[in-house]
């Protein structure tokens, strides 16, 4: 069997991979390892930025965006990328929206920590699994083959294995690498990420490095190994995510003994470590009815009432003081100590409410070196002949550290990065 474009992977990068490379005229096979296609993209919130879209309702630019990018990972990223994946981020959303019938909206509301203009773009369900859902049925006609699980890579050919354990091989024109990164391998996340190896990780377990053993074997080059998207703000024992838009619009993180220890205004990503580094490696969020009532507009928030993780009420020894020095803090302006203000959103008021929260392992970043067309490059920077990365198994947006993730950069390069590679890998020559 030879197709003139293979993609490996089914999450948000591989079906916005095959979109392009069909839609550019190319026969398209997606593998998926799954029985039916899930990701990480369906455990995600699926919030996607993008500028300047139609949707959006104040002024904002690539170029902007690409700043705020840059700014979060103190420079660290290639600019040249995420310049090229910004330019690219509006024309991709607006094609996914009117060709392919994904109903994009604005989110609005509240701003994550970074984003200068509100830009992030969600389907109407508020969920990755819904934007799986519409990026499945767009590429319905494209051959998904699942329960194929890639074993082998070479340069003219890809191995699957079935679950009944016979073998296959596929010959392509251009392969599509689309299979993330390696959160689900703890071996890999303990040489590159030590400091959240022991943590929960909360991402697809199939997402086990594939990419980067199999480029790295062809001499692909790596980058950015070290970061990765944490986030400090997962609902324990329940394992439900909790929005950060508690946090960016007021509320505050405690420890058992209701002592503040962070700075929660600056990233969710990297409020991972300083929650696991408190007493029983977990925090409690607190906050208000006003918060409460902005959480219940995201379905993992109703799912964590639902399973009764949202507590009210709370009573730590601290707490009040706590609270009354973060009244005092607004009153007073400027900065705490952590180097968060009060000043710019309202005061916490009682009745409040609290979750028992952990720091968890998101998704890895690092991954294959590709160009501005999502060609893998080896080791001298020269493409490497028909290969193709995008999403969490290619080099992310965000340098070498958990502090450089901006809020969207997975879907982001996921979409994007997807789209340009399936054009690109659709323009080689064919069969
Ligand atoms: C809880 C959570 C919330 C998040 N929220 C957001 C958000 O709101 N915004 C945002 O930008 N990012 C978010 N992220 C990150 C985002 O989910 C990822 O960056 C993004 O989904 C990556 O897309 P992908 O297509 O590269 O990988 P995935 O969606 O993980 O897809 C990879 C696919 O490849 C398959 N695969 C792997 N190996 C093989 C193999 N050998 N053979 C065949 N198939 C294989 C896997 O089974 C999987 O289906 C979140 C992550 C988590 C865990």
């Amino acid at each position: 069997m030879k197709i003139d474009v293979v993609v490996v992977g089914a999450g948000a990068c591989g079906l916005t991979a095959a979109l392009a490379a069909r839609d550019a005229g190319a026969e398209v096979l997606i593998l998926e390892r799954d029985p039916a296609p899930a990701g990480s993209t369906a455990l995600s919130s699926g919030f996607i930025p993008a500028a300047p879209t139609r949707f959006q309702k104040e002024g904002d630019s690539a170029r902007r965006m690409a700043a705020d990018i840059l700014r979060k990972n103190h420079g660290e990223a290639d600019p040249r990328i995420v310049e090229a994946v910004c330019r690219a981020s509006a024309p991709t959303i607006e094609w996914l929206a009117d060709r392919h019938g994904v109903p994009f909206r604005l989110v609005e509301g509240f701003l994550y920590p970074g984003h200068s203009v509100e830009r992030m773009h969600c389907v109407p369900e508020k969920s990755g699994a819904a934007l799986m859902g519409y990026l499945q049925n767009a590429a319905r006609g494209i051959d998904l083959l699942t329960s194929a699980r890639v074993t082998d890579v070479d340069a003219r050919s890809v191995r699957i294995e079935r679950p009944d354990g016979s073998r296959e091989t596929v010959e392509y024109g251009s392969l599509v690498l689309a299979c993330s990164g390696f959160g689900g391998n703890r071996a890999m996340v303990r040489e590159h990420l030590p400091e959240i190896a022991d943590a929960l990780y909360f991402g697809h377990a199939g997402n086990q490095g594939d990419a980067v053993r199999w480029g790295s074997a062809l001499g692909a080059a790596v980058s950015g190994m070290s970061a990765y998207q944490g986030h400090g703000s997962v609902a324990t024992p329940h394992g439900i995510l909790v929005t950060w838009a508690l946090m960016t619009e007021g509320g505050i993180q405690v420890n058992e003994r209701g002592e503040r220890f962070a700075n929660e205004h600056a990233g969710y990503s990297e409020a991972c470590l300083p929650v696991l580094r408190q007493p029983g490696g977990v925090a409690w969020c607190i906050y208000d009815e006003r918060l409460h009532q902005l959480g219940m507009t995201f379905p993992d928030y109703q799912e964590a009432v639902r399973a009764g993780a949202v507590k009210k009420d709370p009573s730590f020894p601290r707490l009040e003081a706590t609270l009354e020095e973060t009244r005092n803090l607004a009153a007073a302006g400027g900065q705490d100590r952590f180097g968060r203000s009060f000043a710019d959103k309202p005061a916490l008021r009682p009745p409040y409410y609290a979750i028992k929260v952990t720091g968890a392992l998101f998704h890895t970043q690092g991954g294959l070196l590709v160009n501005e067309r999502a060609q893998v490059l080896d080791r001298s920077g020269k493409p490497l002949p028909r290969l193709y990365a995008g999403g969490g198994a290619a080099c992310g947006l965000s340098g070498n550290h958990v502090w450089g993730y901006l809020s969207g950069n997975g879907l982001l390069s996921a979409v994007v990065l997807g789209r340009i590679a399936g054009e690109n890998a659709a323009m080689r020559p064919r069969r």
